[in-house]
């Protein structure tokens, strides 16, 4: 309250004013009116009455005067107290407005008539990373900050708090840096004649919050898909034994539904005979942990050798839990004693073998021999280990292994021949079957060869090559005199037959003209001449003719059946003047050369009749069946036969075996078969026995070489 300078308040100085101008007014009255005589008593009894009262009034005034003093006092008390008080409002207030604004929550409230924000704390700022004006400016930015398929939540809510129902959801907004975060929202509705008015509410960012419970959500769905398809067995029991959990893969080991496990007493499980286990209970108490070996029962009673681990951990609430792996190895112990015995087995094969075996690392040092190999390069065992491959090899060995020491380390297996010296010094050839060991990871890890001693077979070889080399060589040197013997027949028969023409045809002459002129003997010296120069010219027709076989023609398709046929036609003379009997098979097609195998057909048929006996009527008997890749033909005959001594014989050029006073012929026509038959890569020989006939065989290949398949 303001004082004035005396220091009375100015209520105080108004009434003190008033009431002096009160007792003023009346003086003055009373002073003029005592001059006037008229004035009534009565008058003069209400100044009077005014007077007293004005008294009184002052009276009271100073009684008032000294409450209203009494009371300012204690007002100006209170004013120092409201202060005071008002101060710490203040500070509170500033507290509270900083705490407000430092919090990591976000507090917010909407006047929902307005659609504008009342308040808005710092904290919000942090939890959207928009300025709070951001919100002042743009109301629906709340909205427009949550992930698309979270906003169907929101307009249930919104449901709720028009309702007046306060709501606390959480779902993803945007925040201002794009990152997708996880808030809270508490909102209380504040409803003003029912209506919803304003809602005010907390904002929380749980974005870390909800991360630890997605990992948490993800690590129990790995543990449980871990656990339910875990393909050993795995059960959760309290300290006691009690079991509260098993698996798929345990309820199968064990035969039993999970309920009937956890309903199992340690002793329905394991064998307490098994010595090993109080061994393994204690290690388990001791160090918490325990792996091993142990036999368990099945539901049907059956006991099974299982591998186990047992650890002993700590649930989130704070109990111990033991968790129980069991695996079945019933089927790897029958297996690891089947690969004992297959080990045995194996041992006295390897150890048995004809063939050396040798096993060496990646460098190539040995590390298993067994006895034929240590046989083979006259080591011991002993002596062979750890030996580098190279240790057993000469010069030559060194060169020819060293590229497939290299290709070895790249995975391949090779057969290769490669030269050794034994203990003794002895060089020996063998035939490495070679390939490379891997290890688990597929790398090059060492070698296994299977070792054969081919010396005699390197030595054959060598001499076959040797002989082949040489063979090569006659064969070439042989088809060149063959060529230059063929040249010479055609160039001397044909260059022959003009002078024998010349004096075959003036002994004609001479014959017509001098016949009977001359004497007895230049007569049958004449005859002589005309007669050995007329053989001179068959002799050398058929020497050219030889010396042509298989130079004019191609190669064609022959039709055998149409050659014969052809051939039976042009000797039917000679046949039937012979009353000769041909029987002919069904005979095949060949590929070769037709006038050629017309010639052969026909020289055979000729020799038939010609060497017929004596009397007898001739007979042959004509056929050819397929062996292996050839055709097989035969011309079997009843006449005079051949003497073994001159089966070959027969086969060469001008030899014969009888005069030509005895069967006619110059010699050439076998000799022409049989060269007819080589150019088709055949073979022609006889087998007779003399005066019981004979049968002539020769082969034809079924396909030429160099024909191809149709
Ligand atoms: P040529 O018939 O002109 O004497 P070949 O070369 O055809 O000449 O025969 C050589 C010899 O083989 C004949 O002289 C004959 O002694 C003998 N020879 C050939 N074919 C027969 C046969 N079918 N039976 C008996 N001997 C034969």
């Amino acid at each position: 309250m303001e004082n004035n300078k005396s220091g009375e308040s100015i209520i105080q100085y108004s009434i003190r004013i008033q009431l002096m101008l009160n007792k003023l007014l009346v003086q003055q009255v009373q002073n003029h009116l005592g001059h006037s005589t008229t004035l009534p008593m009565a008058f003069n009894a209400l100044l009077e009455s005014i007077s007293v009262s004005f008294d009184r009034y002052e009276d009271t005034i100073k009684r008032l005067e000294s409450s209203v003093n009494n009371c300012t006092n204690e007002l100006g008390q209170l004013n120092e107290k409201l202060q005071d008080e008002t101060a710490g409002l203040k500070q509170a207030h500033y507290e509270l407005s900083r705490i407000f604004n430092q919090v990591n929550e976000g507090f917010f409230a909407k006047d929902i008539i307005t659609d504008k924000y009342i308040q808005m704390s710092v904290g919000c700022e942090k939890i959207y990373g928009y300025s709070v004006e951001d919100f002042y400016t743009n109301s629906l930015l709340w909205f427009q900050v949550i992930h698309p398929d979270d906003r169907l939540l929101i307009d249930k809510e919104n449901e709720q708090l028009n309702k007046g129902i306060q709501i606390k959801s959480s779902y993803r907004i945007f925040h201002k840096d794009t990152t997708t975060r996880w808030i809270e929202v508490k909102a209380v509705p504040v409803m003003v004649d029912g209506r919803l008015a304003r809602v005010e509410g907390v904002v929380n960012d749980i974005t870390e919050q909800k991360n630890a419970e997605k990992l948490l959500m993800d690590s129990e769905v790995k543990y449980r898909s871990f656990f339910e398809n875990n393909m050993d067995g795995m059960m959760l029991s309290k300290p006691d034994g009690a079991i509260l959990e098993a698996n798929p893969a345990a309820c199968e080991i064990f035969g039993a539904t999970e309920e009937e496990i956890c309903g199992y007493s340690r002793a329905e499980l394991l064998d307490f005979a098994e010595p090993a286990l109080l061994n393994l209970m204690e290690i388990r108490s001791r160090t918490g942990k325990v792996k091993g070996e142990l036999n368990f029962f099945r539901s049907d009673r059956t006991i099974f050798r299982a591998e186990m681990a047992s650890s002993i951990f700590k649930d989130a609430n704070g109990e111990d839990r033991t968790c129980v792996i069991v695996r079945d190895i019933t089927d790897r112990k029958k297996a690891e004693e089947q690969i004992a015995d297959s080990e045995q087995r194996y041992r006295q094969i390897v150890e048995t073998a004809q063939e050396g075996i040798w096993m060496m690392d990646k460098n190539y040092h040995t590390v298993f021999t067994n006895k034929k190999m240590c046989n083979l390069l006259e080591y011991s065992e002993g002596e062979m280990l750890d030996k580098h491959l190279t240790f057993f090899m000469g010069e030559q060995g060194r060169a020819l292994a060293a590229p497939s020491i290299e290709r070895r380390k790249t995975g391949i297996s090779e057969n290769m021949d490669l030269p050794f010296i034994t203990k003794s010094g002895k060089h020996i050839w063998t035939n490495l079957s070679t390939s490379p060991l891997l290890n688990n990871e597929g790398q090059f890890a060492g070698g296994l060869a299977m070792v054969t001693d081919i010396t005699k077979r390197k030595t054959d070889e060598e001499l076959i090559k040797k002989s082949a080399a040489s063979l090569d060589l006659k064969n070439k040197e042989l088809k060149r005199k063959n060529t230059e013997l063929e040249q010479f027949a055609y160039v001397a028969s044909h260059d022959l037959q003009e002078p024998l023409r010349t004096t075959s045809s003036f002994v004609q002459l001479l014959q017509q003209q001098y016949k009977g002129k001359l004497d007895e003997k230049a007569d049958k010296y004449l005859e002589f001449i005309v007669d050995s120069s007329d053989r001179m010219k068959v002799l050398i027709k058929d020497l050219l003719d030889y010396s042509k076989i298989g130079s004019k023609y191609e190669q064609e398709r022959v039709d055998c059946n149409q050659v014969m046929k052809n051939v039976i036609a042009d000797l039917n003379k000679a046949i039937t003047d012979s009353a000769a009997i041909i029987i002919a098979d069904n005979l095949p097609s060949i590929s070769g050369y037709v006038t050629e195998i017309k010639q052969l057909f026909q020289n055979l048929i000729i020799n038939a009749i010609k060497f017929r006996k004596p009397g007898e009527e001739p007979y042959l008997k004509i056929s050819a069946n397929l062996t292996g890749n050839y055709w097989h033909f035969s011309f079997a005959d009843k006449g005079i036969g051949i003497d073994k001594a001159h089966h070959e014989r027969i086969f060469i050029i001008f030899q014969r075996l009888h005069t030509r006073t005895e069967f006619e012929g110059s010699g050439i026509g076998l000799s022409h078969c049989k060269k007819i038959v080589e150019l088709h890569h055949g073979k022609i020989w006889v087998e007779s026995v003399q005066g019981r006939g004979s049968i002539f065989y020769f082969t034809i290949p079924e396909k030429m070489p160099g024909e191809r398949r149709v």
